[in-house]
């Protein structure tokens, strides 16, 4: 039979990587191109039909500045799954989200599915982060990696496919 799943998500990674812009692409279908800062974190829920399961993402989009930091484990903890993104023509977004997932490795849910996203693929010319660099990173830390695009929609749905497929069916 169908199994109906609630999934808590949690958004990790760099201000300006593109996690409010990939959450409103996935939850609204819409892009904006001056996308505000997220203020605290924003929460967001959608709906996503798999194989043998309908799962419904409960979405934290967290603001990613240092000040904020200490808040982070509320969205984190309990969290079935993390999207760990940075921005690859930026180095130091990359940087970043290796340190959100030694955080993740340290102290969040043990089987937490945990995706990294390069955002911002449709910016090839100012590319400063390979996706060979971060596959190899991914691999070695047990996430899976995917390059995505708010602005153009490439991956998106895509990255939220492949976690609810790997989420645990009880
Ligand atoms: P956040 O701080 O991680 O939530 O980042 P935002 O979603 O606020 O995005 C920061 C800026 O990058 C905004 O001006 C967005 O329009 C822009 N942006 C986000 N995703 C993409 C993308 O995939 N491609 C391009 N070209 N710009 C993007
Ligand atoms: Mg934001």
């Amino acid at each position: 039979g169908n199994k109906n799943i609630n999934a808590k998500l949690v958004l990790l990674g760099d201000v300006g990587a593109g996690k409010s812009s990939l959450v409103l692409r996935f939850v609204k279908g819409q892009f904006i191109e001056f996308q505000e800062s997220t203020i605290g974190a924003a929460f967001f829920s959608q709906t996503l039909a798999v194989n043998d399961a309908t799962v419904k993402f409960e979405i934290w989009d967290t603001a990613g500045q240092e000040r904020y930091h200490s808040l982070a484990p509320m969205y984190y903890r309990g969290a079935a799954a993390a999207i760990i993104v940075y921005d690859i023509t930026n180095q130091a977004s990359f940087e970043r989200a290796k340190k959100w997932v030694q955080e993740l490795q340290a102290q969040g849910n043990p089987n937490m599915v945990m995706a990294l996203a390069g955002n911002k693929a449709d910016l090839l010319d100012a590319r400063k982060v390979t996706a060979e660099e971060a596959q190899a990173y991914a691999q070695e830390n047990g996430l899976f990696f995917m390059e995505t695009s708010a602005k153009t929609a490439t991956n998106v749905n895509d990255i939220f496919y492949e976690i609810a497929k790997r989420l645990p069916r009880v």
